[in-house]
C-alpha cells in the first residue's frame, strides 16, 4: 500500500511523539506501538508509549513491553501523537481528549468504520491489522528492521488474523510475515507465549462459558454470557477472555455468536443497571460492524464489539430480537 510522503515526513520530523492505541489492547494495539515506537527511536526521536490498560501477561515477550505507560503525562510537551488500532478515538479510553489536543494527531487504523478523526490518517481496512500499516510506514521512513520490529509486526499480524485462519488472511499477510521471519522473527517462540501460556483461571473460565453457552434461531445464533458473579468464581481477568466467543462460532451452523460480559466494576447503581461489554462475531455471512455501530460501537465484518449500559435481560433480549432476521 502507498503511505503519503506527508505523513511519513511528518513523523521523521517530529522531536517528541506519543504512540497510543486502544484500550484492553490486543497483539495488533502492542504490536504496532512497539514496532512504531522503535523504529522512531533509531531516528532519535523521543516517543513515549502510552496505554491506558494493563498488559495482559501472554504479551510480556514483546521487547520494551514493560516502558509502555499506564499514566498519561500531561507535563510532557508532544508534538505529535500516533493513535494505531482505533475506529474513533475514544476508544484510547480517559486520556482521548487530551491526546486530541496534541498539535498533530495521526489516525492509522485497519477498521472498516473509522470516524476518520486526526489531523492525519492512514485507514485501510484491507489490511489484516494495523502492523501491515505499520510495516509500510516503517520502509518509507527508511528504518532497519531488526529481529525486536520483526517480532512486533509479526505478533500484530499473527493475533489479528486469528493465526491467519480469519478471512482477512491476504497475500500481503504471509508475505510480510515471511519477511519478518527473515529479520529474527521466532514463529514458533510467538505463538508458544500467546497460545501455549493460558492461566489456570481462564480454564475454569472456558467451562463457565461453555456452560453457558445458547443456541437460538434455529441453531443459527449462539450466546456466551459471562457475568460477574461467574468471573469472580473463576478469578479470570480481563486478559483471560479474548479467544473464548470462538467456541461459540465454531458450533456447525452458527452464523452470529455474542459474548456478553459484565464488567466488574463500574456500576452504574440502583435500577439494576449494570456495564457490559459484547463481542460479535460472524461466519462471514452477517456484516456484525453495522449491528455493533447501532450500539455505537464498531469493528470489523466479522468481529465487532461495543460497550453499554444496560439491564441484563433487556440487553439479551434486544440482541435476540436484533439478530432474529438471519
Ligand atoms: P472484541 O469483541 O472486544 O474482541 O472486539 C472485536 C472488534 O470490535 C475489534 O476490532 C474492536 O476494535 C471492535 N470493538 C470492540 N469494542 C468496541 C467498542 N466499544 N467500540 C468500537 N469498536 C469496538
Ligand atoms: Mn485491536
Ligand atoms: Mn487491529
Amino acid at each position: 500500500m502507498q503511505i503519503s510522503h506527508k505523513i511519513t515526513q511528518k513523523l521523521i520530523n517530529s522531536k517528541n511523539v506519543l504512540i497510543t492505541a486502544h484500550k484492553n489492547p490486543d497483539g495488533d494495539a502492542l504490536g504496532s506501538m512497539i514496532a512504531l515506537g522503535l523504529s522512531l527511536k533509531a531516528l532519535n526521536i523521543k516517543i513515549t508509549m502510552y496505554n491506558e490498560s494493563p498488559i495482559p501477561a501472554k504479551y510480556g515477550f514483546l521487547p520494551c513491553i514493560d516502558s509502555i505507560k499506564q499514566h498519561f503525562c500531561e507535563k510532557e510537551n508532544y508534538d505529535t501523537a500516533v493513535i494505531l488500532d482505533c475506529s474513533d478515538l475514544n476508544r484510547i479510553g480517559k486520556a482521548a481528549q487530551k491526546i486530541d489536543k496534541i498539535s498533530s494527531t495521526i489516525n492509522i487504523d485497519h477498521h472498516l468504520l473509522n470516524t476518520e478523526f486526526g489531523d492525519f490518517k492512514i485507514i485501510n481496512s484491507k489490511e489484516s491489522a494495523t502492523a501491515e500499516i505499520i510495516y509500510h510506514v516503517i520502509k518509507n521512513m527508511g528504518v532497519c528492521f531488526n529481529k525486536d520490529i520483526a517480532t512486533s509486526i509479526y505478533t500484530g499480524i499473527l493475533t489479528d488474523t486469528g493465526s491467519f485462519r480469519f478471512s482477512n488472511t491476504g497475500i500481503s499477510a504471509f508475505e510480510i510475515c515471511g519477511e519478518m521471519m527473515g529479520f529474527g522473527a521466532e514463529p514458533s517462540k510467538i505463538a508458544e507465549n500467546i497460545y501455549g501460556n493460558y492461566s489456570l483461571n481462564r480454564i475454569k473460565l472456558i467451562m463457565k462459558a461453555l456452560e453457558s453457552i445458547e443456541i437460538l434461531n434455529n441453531g443459527s445464533l449462539s450466546i456466551i454470557t459471562l457475568t460477574r458473579e461467574i468471573l469472580i468464581k473463576t478469578g479470570a481477568r480481563d486478559e483471560d477472555i479474548p479467544g473464548l466467543i470462538n467456541y461459540a462460532l465454531e458450533i456447525n451452523g452458527v452464523k452470529v455468536a455474542v459474548l456478553i460480559k459484565q464488567h466488574m466494576k463500574d456500576i452504574v447503581k440502583n435500577r439494576g443497571i449494570d456495564k457490559f461489554h459484547v463481542s460479535l462475531r460472524s461466519d462471514g455471512s452477517v456484516d456484525v460492524s453495522s449491528i455493533a455501530s447501532l450500539y455505537h460501537g464498531g469493528g470489523h465484518y466479522r468481529a465487532a464489539g461495543f460497550d453499554i449500559n444496560a439491564k441484563l435481560c433487556d440487553l439479551r433480549a434486544d440482541l435476540i430480537n436484533k439478530l432474529g432476521s438471519y
